[in-house]
């Protein structure tokens, strides 16, 4: 069944300093997940993960990349999801994750994560600074973790609803923006916020997955005055290229290369977001080696 296109969709509470955001990720999650079979719960983790990367640029109105990255040491070593936006809004999504040993399907992502470290990324591609937050890994879920952290690390009120049903993945927010200094619009707006938050914790996953964004704001938010903007397209997209491969190979050094090429013959890289597969013969790999100007005498590996 063909659905609509992927989107993501900001509304605000008119007159009042609540606002929020839904995405859908249908195609966006079966294209990303084409060529990677993973265990269902990491699957539906990484569903999770991308609707709240969505989710979460979108409240920041950066152009640039959003990564979420989970690394642990317990059975799952790797979640990580990159979100990036683009000048004109476009909303581009990759995913991929690593882990070991055999996971059940009923496994979550929080009976794997062992030593685990929650990381979130904001690179501006438009010369901002980057930033780098660390994300607690406290709460039974990835939007009660991010909650936390918004709450705790961000100072905004915020709340978040994700699922995932292995197919695709949606979610919702909705934030309080930080108070103003009027006593009497504090009150007001506290009230808002805490009528709308109860508004929305109603919302079933079956809606959130399944019903067109127009329809399910109505359907929550009926009384409330909600003012809903143009959507952003949203796809899943993967930014490897040969360049970024060489750049990456060049940093294992002349050496490495060099005893690769003599075991192999060729070098191979697979991309683990989108599994295109990049081959560098033994002339490529001379010319991957050609431009290190500064030669630096490493210590052995092997
Ligand atoms: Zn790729």
């Amino acid at each position: 069944m063909k659905k609509h296109q992927d989107t993501l969709q900001r509304f605000v509470f008119e007159n009042t300093p609540v606002r929020g955001n839904i995405v859908n990720l249908t195609q966006t999650f079966q294209q990303a997940f084409k060529h990677q079979e993973l265990p269902a719960g990491l699957r539906r983790a990484l569903g999770e993960l991308m609707a709240a990367s969505a989710l979460l640029s979108a409240t920041l109105k950066m152009n640039g990349a959003l990564v979420l990255q989970i690394q642990s040491k317990g059975l799952l070593k790797l979640l990580v999801v990159e979100c990036t936006t683009d000048l004109n809004g476009a909303i581009k999504i990759r995913a991929t994750a690593k882990w070991s040993g055999e996971i059940s399907d009923d496994q979550t992502i929080f009976d794997l994560i062992d030593h685990g470290q929650f990381m979130i990324t904001l690179d501006p591609k438009d010369g901002g600074q980057a930033y780098q937050g660390i994300v607690s890994l406290e709460g039974d879920s990835i939007s009660a973790v991010l909650e936390n952290y918004m709450v705790r690390s961000e100072q905004i009120d915020t709340r978040i609803w994700l699922c995932c049903d292995g197919e695709s993945a949606a979610g919702l927010l909705i934030q309080k923006l930080p108070e103003t200094m009027n006593q009497v619009t504090q009150a007001q707006d506290l009230d808002t916020w805490n009528r709308v938050s109860h508004l929305a914790s109603t919302v079933t996953n079956n809606e959130l997955l399944h019903l067109p964004t127009e329809t399910l704001l109505t359907r929550l938010f009926n009384e409330e005055d909600v003012r809903l903007f143009e959507a952003s397209p949203t796809a899943f997209f993967c930014s490897c290229t040969r360049e970024s491969v060489s750049n990456m190979l060049r940093m294992l050094g002349d050496e490495e290369l060099t005893s690769i090429i003599e075991e192999r013959g060729n070098i191979e890289v697979n991309c683990d977001f989108c599994n295109t597969l990049y081959t560098f013969d033994k002339v490529d790999a001379a010319q991957l080696m050609v431009t290190d100007t500064v030669i630096i005498t490493s210590p052995e590996i092997h």
